[in-house]
């Protein structure tokens, strides 16, 4: 089921996201739910508060050509980074049609559970790298926007403030 985006500015977007203590149905139908969510965008990673759920837990997929690798990750944590950067021109399906360059470390190792419970482990970098720390990001309440100068963040926040308002009216 496609489940409605949250739209920046939202306090639950704000917010620092719980851990999952266990794979209930309910996890796996919100897992199930986000990467049909976030296929349909399209994108290439969601995290749980942009569909309103408070919940340590995203998907992504950066494979842009090939058969898809859908990935669900639940209590990610960044367990190193590289002291390389990579600068990535970022977006977010919370914040349409904005984009901006931010530095972030290069490679990262991320430790995570699995759908089955299963601990998980693995180094991710490029595109990968950069869409994981990203959506952790998300679940601490944190937007790519965030790594921006005061002045261009508030002209985006203004641009969305101005989207939900026509969004509200039907336009
Ligand atoms: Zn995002």
């Amino acid at each position: 089921m496609i489940r409605p985006i949250l739209i920046h500015p939202d306090p639950r977007l704000k917010k620092l996201c719980e851990p999952v203590a266990e794979i209930t149905d309910e996890v796996k139908r919100l897992a199930a739910d986000m990467l049909e969510t976030m296929y349909d965008a399209p994108g290439i990673g969601l995290a749980a508060p942009q569909v309103g759920v408070t919940k340590r837990v995203l998907v992504m997929d950066c494979i842009k050509d090939g058969p898809p690798e859908p990935m669900v990750l639940i209590n990610p944590q960044v367990v190193w980074s590289s002291e390389d950067v990579s600068t990535y021109e970022e977006g977010c399906l919370s914040i349409p049609e904005q984009y901006a360059d931010v530095k972030r470390p290069a490679a990262v190792t991320v430790r995570w559970m699995d759908l089955d419970g299963v601990e998980q482990e693995r180094i991710f970098e490029g595109l990968w790298a950069t869409c994981v720390q990203h959506e952790i990001d998300h679940l601490d309440g944190k937007l790519f926007i965030d790594y921006l100068g005061p002045l261009k963040r508030q002209m985006i926040t203004r641009k969305m403030e101005k989207l939900k308002r026509e969004r509200a009216r039907g336009l």
